[in-house]
């Protein structure tokens, strides 16, 4: 396993859940921790500590048998090497016992959930080691907590702020998270008392309100027709929060964001407070043939993700269909090796890709969501026990985000009594239009509400998935 993230985590722990002592399951990932990244955004307002979202990821791995090498994988070598035999990873040490020692590990099966690389690089200036805060790590959310609480006494000073939240490329993903730190950011602004000294600005590539990288929803409310549109524009209004809309960040400088939109404007926007999410890649492994050749442009996307079972033949939008979303993981160039969670290709957006007229791409990338994630993870662990214990004839298991629903919890401020979140569902997650006609998804299973219930659901769902993660009694029964 490589990656300790939600997909990998979860496909380790079902692993070893299933096979027998004979059978080794090994996890590869550089950090120490589990992080519970959805509540990062309560770390980034402060009201959780970074030690509230992590745990330590070695004591679980040792109870329940799973060898752990704290390291970064670097290469795969599928057909083996002249230095090994059998299919292996190349890895480099992390661990500080053993920081930067490099080593080759064997395997039977692979699984790649390494995840997003958050490609900060991809804006000058974005990012922590430039000029803006990140909420995508527990240490990131910590330093935009420090640096929110700066701004806040900034307002009780007198002195008015203005707060720019959303992504820092025209490509990013994750637009959810963006949307639901703006507005926990609002609540905090709010609750301090200082509303009113502060002007906060939603930035993003999407091309209108609520369409998170899913090309928006259509929901049925009380008998009526309704959109994510409609529904997310009425809290921006009720809210006081500005949108920026089909934005993409070219460079930021101290204090400014220089952005392009869609219609080819070159735009500024002043700042004391950023927090822009990068765009991801892969995480740049490189991949080797049996004579030692690099395949890597076989085995990933020019993105770094890992092409899997899906359709990656370009065509127009309008073309693009359910079936062309992969449902087993596996590999395109190796079978037993499989690409779940964020570090597959996805074949296309879901969004309508739209081009400014400079010829810049501004549309959000597919999101790869935490609970589909984990339906990935789980996926690719059934097929790798089959096998094992029927062979290769055994039947695949499956799970395309065209035919799985997704739900999304968006917190809108935290609070057990004040706190409020949106909360969405959609099946399916890719819009299937031959099957759910002009919507694309099921009326009876796609829906939104926004209220303190939903902020209850998500911090449920932050006490159920960490009690998983750490394979508690009856870890199992809780969904991913
Ligand atoms: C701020 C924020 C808020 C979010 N909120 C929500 C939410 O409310 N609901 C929701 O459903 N989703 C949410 N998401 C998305 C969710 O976090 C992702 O969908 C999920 O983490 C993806 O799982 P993954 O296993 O693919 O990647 P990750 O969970 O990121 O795990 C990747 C793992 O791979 C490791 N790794 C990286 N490179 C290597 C390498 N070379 N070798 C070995 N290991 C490597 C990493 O250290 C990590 O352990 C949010 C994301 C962000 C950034």
């Amino acid at each position: 396993m490589l990656g300790a993230g939600i997909s990998g985590h979860t496909a380790a722990l079902h692993l070893r859940r299933l096979l027998g002592k004979g059978h080794e399951v090994v996890v590869v990932s550089p950090n120490s921790k589990w992080n519970w990244i959805p509540s990062n955004i309560w770390v980034g307002v402060g009201k959780m500590t970074t030690d509230q979202v992590t745990f330590p990821l070695a004591p679980i791995y040792k109870r329940k048998g799973i060898t752990f090498h704290q390291a970064l994988a670097t290469a795969l070598y599928p057909e083996g090497s002249p230095d090994m035999e059998s299919p292996h990873v190349s890895v480099t040490f992390t661990d500080p016992s053993r920081l930067n020692e490099t080593a080759n590990i064997a395997y039977d099966y692979l699984i790649n959930a390494t995840g997003p690389k958050l490609n900060f690089a991809a804006t000058p200036g974005l990012g922590p080691d430039g000029y803006t805060a990140s909420v995508c790590t527990a240490p990131h959310a910590t330093e935009a907590a420090a640096q929110l609480a700066t701004v806040i006494s900034k307002m009780k000073a007198g002195q008015r702020q203005r707060l720019v939240i959303g992504v820092g490329h025209g490509t990013c993903t994750c637009e959810g998270a963006a949307f639901e730190y703006t507005f926990n950011v609002e609540h905090e602004v709010r609750d301090a008392g200082v509303r009113d000294m502060a002007d906060i600005t939603y930035l993003t590539n999407e091309y209108e309100l609520g369409d998170f990288g899913v090309g928006g929803m259509t929901f049925t409310q009380k008998g009526l027709e309704t959109t994510s549109k409609l529904w997310t524009e009425s809290l921006f209004r009720e809210r006081g929060v500005n949108a920026v809309l089909g934005a993409h960040v070219e460079k930021i400088e101290p204090g400014v964001i220089n952005y392009e939109q869609l219609d080819g404007s070159k735009n500024q926007l002043e700042y004391d407070f950023a927090m822009l999410l990068p765009p991801f890649r892969g995480a740049d492994l490189q991949a080797f043939n049996a004579v030692g050749d690099d395949v890597s442009a076989e085995v990933f996307a020019p993105s770094g993700f890992m092409k899997v079972d899906a359709n990656y033949a370009a065509k127009p939008f309008e073309q693009w269909r359910a079936e062309d979303w992969p449902s087993t993981y596996e590999s395109s160039r190796f079978p037993n090796v499989f690409g779940v969670g964020i570090a597959f290709a996805p074949p296309h957006q879901i969004s309508m890709p739209r081009t400014s007229p400079n010829g810049t791409v501004i549309t959000p990338a597919p999101p790869r969501t935490g609970m589909p994630s984990g339906v990935m993870g789980k996926t690719a662990a059934l097929t790798i026990f089959d096998r094992i214990k029927m062979g290769s004839s055994a039947t695949d298991h499956k799970a395309s985000m065209s035919s799985m629903g997704a739900a999304c919890v968006a917190s809108a401020g935290t609070g057990l009594r004040r706190g409020s979140a949106a909360a969405m569902t959609m099946y399916p997650v890719v819009p299937d239009y031959q099957r759910f006609g002009r919507t694309g998804r099921s009326a009876k299973d796609t829906f939104g509400e926004i209220g303190l219930a939903g902020h209850w659901i998500k911090y449920m769902l932050h006490v159920a998935f960490i009690y998983k993660a750490k394979a508690r009694p009856l870890w199992y029964l809780i969904p991913e």
